[in-house]
């Protein structure tokens, strides 16, 4: 069957009709076969039943009167046809009365009489017949006829069928090879048709119809599609020289559009380097103004600082200061622009230190702490539980804003108080938001001019400008800076009522250096504490604090409250006593608690603003002190010193850090190389006031010169310097004394944190800005010596 579907239609076509025509024929002949040869036989029984029956009649007389003679010769009869092989006559008792057998016949045994009746068998017919008489039988003929004729006959039969077959297959197969082209001629051109189209895609030409059967519909159905899609061929043919065009044109366009683009982009390119250029040298020219100004800054802070020590009067003592919070204001407006043009310039760049951010937030309130006392105003934190001690960010940026806010605040505000909340909110990356606001209850900002205020050198109210002074620079890096730290800054206020600053920072959490205070102490827990204070922030977070630890507290916001809870019989191990207070102060109320309670029943810590304070009388009524803004590790320090009755602690004072005396108790060979006589003599006269004997050297070469001669602890070295600069002389003292040298701390007007890099990086140990401070010197020369004795740090300081 798959060989004939594989076929030419031409070959399928003949094949089918020779295979049904031979099939029919065959059908036919077959049952003619069939019909002629039952046909044959029944002739042949009828022509024995004759003979038969005729032998019987001829021998009736011989069988009745035993004449076997004449029975032979009736028998012999038989002669003339050659088919019978032999006969027989029984008598009616079944004996062979008479027998004939054919010349050819083989050995015949004659079989038993029987009745009437024929069998076909082995290629022989047998008939029995009686031979009757009156209607009884006297006998029986037996024939037996050889079927060789049968077969004869047969075989011609099959010999002619094969000759009919062969002749009408021929026949067919001429007739159907020339009929079936009426077929397949309309297919096969049909299929060529199909095929020049497919080719050469020529689909202009059409298939020929010869007639209108349902081949003449498949070829208008074909012509049909042929002429569809010439059609769309001729369409697609118009679009694509349509698009083509469209194309050309567009290219056109575009290659001008380019043109122009790149010609943009090189005036583009060149305005860059034009702006980039100018952007460096803004920033170079800030570098030098900054140094330039804060040179000669350095000369007026530093010697107004040093005859403010010296004995004046009091209208000498009040000029000094003004120039000196001049200066200092100068400076501030120096660092706000030099902060400003480096975060225009994209220049600014963050540290990523771990930092305690409870110090930070107390560090922030010492320094307003000064100011906030003049001013009567309160300054509390409150920092939450939640908060992580130890971050990950910039402690000086952080600590930037805190402080620019909380000036504001102190500022703006005249009476009441500037609260410092901090809280932490865990971020889904393990990071925190760490969340600062500054509240104060100042003069506020009126609500059309919320908008102006985060914006660079806008004053929200000029008049205020006039009064309170300021760049209007403070927020606006402010702004800057907490959205580099990864947050935002914003306000809330309300004229006349005070101001609330928010600003966030993101910063991930670590485990703190040193242990820190947090939870229950052992000291403090279960013990009663009385909390007298009439600010209510101060109050409460004194009450959080001592909850924490694990103390129970109990607030009131008078002294006559005190009183009043103290006569109705309440009984408390400690009380902490606010200063100032309305009506009854600090130092009334201990004098009286002090007439019904002696020191050992109720010890009382007295908490203080900064200011001159009797210091008799605070030993006489307190066991312990604190200043406010009141720090954790100070309050822990009191309470435990309080209920232990240890001696009375003086509150750590801003300013206080200053020891004159650090010479003796750190003697260490210092040599000073400055160019500038005046800042010569600025820094000789502060190590003097630390208790030191500085060596001087006017520029690098006179330092080496010296350290020939003779070994110093310290160098305090400028970097600008003719001759020999601080960085090249640094790494010539490096190179020459690789081990053993001395401690150099780079001492440079250059404040930007690049240029300390640049000193480190030089190879020198530490870092003092100019304007010089007495502190930063006085701390860097602790560090230094602290490095030299190889002293363990004091980290227990960061509690
Ligand atoms: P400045 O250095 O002039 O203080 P800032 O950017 O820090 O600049 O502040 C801009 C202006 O916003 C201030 O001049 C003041 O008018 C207003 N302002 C800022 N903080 C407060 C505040 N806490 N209370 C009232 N006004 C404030």
């Amino acid at each position: 069957m798959t060989a004939l579907r594989d076929l030419s239609i031409r070959r399928k076509l003949s094949l089918i009709s020779l295979l049904t025509s031979t099939a029919a024929l065959l059908v036919a002949c077959a049952v003619f076969g069939v019909y002629d040869l039952i046909a044959f036989r029944r002739a042949m029984v009828e022509e024995a039943w004759t003979d038969a029956e005729l032998i019987g009649s001829n021998s009736t007389a011989a069988v009745m009167f035993r004449d076997r003679v004449v029975a032979a010769e009736v028998l012999g009869a038989l002669r003339a046809k050659a088919e019978i092989e032999a006969a027989c006559i029984y008598t009616a008792a079944g004996e062979i009365f008479a027998q004939y057998t054919s010349p050819g016949a083989k050995e015949f045994v004659a079989p038993a009489a029987q009745g009437d009746g024929y069998r076909f068998a082995a290629g022989r017919l047998r008939l029995f017949r009686h031979i009757a008489l009156d209607r009884e039988a006297i006998g029986t003929v037996y024939l037996q006829i050889d079927l060789h004729l049968l077969s004869v006959r047969m075989w011609s039969y099959l010999t002619i069928i094969g000759l009919v077959l062969v002749l009408s297959g021929l026949v067919a197969w001429l007739l159907s090879a020339r009929l079936q082209r009426v077929i397949s001629g309309p297919l096969l051109q049909l299929a060529a048709t199909a095929r020049a189209v497919s080719t050469e895609r020529n689909y202009s030409v059409r298939a020929a119809k010869h007639g209108h059967d349902e081949l003449g519909d498949l070829i208008d159905a074909f012509n049909e599609m042929l002429a569809q899609i010439q059609d769309r061929d001729a369409a697609l043919e118009r679009a694509r020289d349509q698009l083509e065009l469209r194309v050309t044109e567009r290219t056109t366009e575009l290659r001008q559009e380019v043109g122009e683009r790149q010609r943009a982009q090189a005036e583009a390119q060149v305005a860059k380097e034009v702006a980039e250029a100018a952007t460096r040298a803004k920033s170079e020219f800030l570098a030098n103004m900054s140094h330039e100004i804060r040179t000669p800054l350095n000369a007026v802070i530093g010697m107004t600082g040093l005859l403010l020590d010296t004995a004046l009067n009091a209208d000498q003592r009040d000029y000094a200061e003004t120039i000196r919070s001049s200066s200092d204001a100068l400076l501030t407006v120096i660092n706000d622009v030099l902060d400003f043009s480096k975060i225009e310039a994209g220049h600014m760049e963050l540290e990523q230190q771990p930092f305690a951010v409870r110090d930070c937030v107390e560090q922030c309130l010492d320094l307003l702490a000064p100011r906030a006392a003049l001013e009567g105003i309160e300054l509390v934190c409150l920092v939450d539980d939640g908060v992580p001690e130890t971050v990950i960010s910039d402690v000086t940026r952080v600590r930037q804003v805190l402080v620019n806010l909380l000036s504001n605040a102190v500022k703006f505000t005249h009476v009441g108080e500037v609260v410092v909340s901090l809280e932490a909110q865990a971020c889904a990356d393990g990071r925190y938001e760490l969340h600062f606001s500054v509240r104060d209850s100042g003069i506020g900002i009126a609500a059309d001019r919320m908008d102006r205020l985060f914006q660079s050198f806008s004053q929200v109210d000029p008049s205020t400008t006039r009064q309170y002074g300021g760049t209007g620079l403070g927020l606006a890096i402010s702004r800057r800076l907490s959205e580099l730290l990864g947050g935002r800054i914003w306000a809330e206020s309300e004229l006349g009522r005070g101001s609330l600053f928010h600003f966030t920072v993101v910063a991930a959490a670590v485990p703190p250096a040193a242990p820190v205070l947090q939870g229950p102490q052992a000291r403090l827990q279960g013990r009663r504490l009385l909390i007298v204070d009439d600010n209510a922030a101060s109050r409460l977070m004194l009450g959080r604090q001592a909850q924490w630890w694990g103390m129970i507290s109990q607030t009131v916001a008078s002294g006559a409250e005190a009183l009043a809870l103290l006569d109705g019989g309440a009984e408390f191990d400690a009380a902490i006593v606010d200063r100032q207070m309305p009506g009854m102060d600090g130092l009334a109320l201990a004098t009286a608690i002090r007439e019904h309670y002696d020191e050992g029943a109720l010890p009382l810590v007295l908490a203080t603003p900064l200011g001159p304070y009797d210091e008799d009388v605070r030993r006489a009524l307190f066991a312990a002190v604190v200043s406010k803004p009141i720090k954790r590790s100070q309050l822990h320090a009191a309470l435990t010193g309080a209920l232990e009755h240890l001696p009375v602690t003086a509150p750590v004072l801003v300013g206080d850090r200053i020891d004159g005396s650090l010479g003796q108790r750190l003697p260490l060979r210092i040599l000073l190389a400055e160019d500038n006589v005046v800042n010569q003599k600025v820094a000789l006269r502060i190590l003097q006031r630390l208790g030191y004997r500085g060596d001087l050297a006017a520029n690098g070469r006179e330092v080496l010169e010296a350290l020939r001669r003779q070994s110093y602890d310290v160098v305090l070295m400028d970097v600008q310097m003719p001759e020999l600069d601080g960085f090249e002389a640094t790494r010539r003292i490096r190179r020459q004394w690789p081990a053993g040298g001395p401690w150099i701390i780079a001492m440079t007007a250059n404040a930007m944190r690049e240029d300390r890099e640049a000193c480190l990086a030089a190879g020198m140990d530490d870092y003092v800005a100019k304007p010089v401070e007495v502190a930063d010197l006085h701390a860097a020369l602790e560090r230094a010596g602290r490095h030299l004795c190889a002293a363990p740090a004091a980290s227990s300081e960061s509690v």
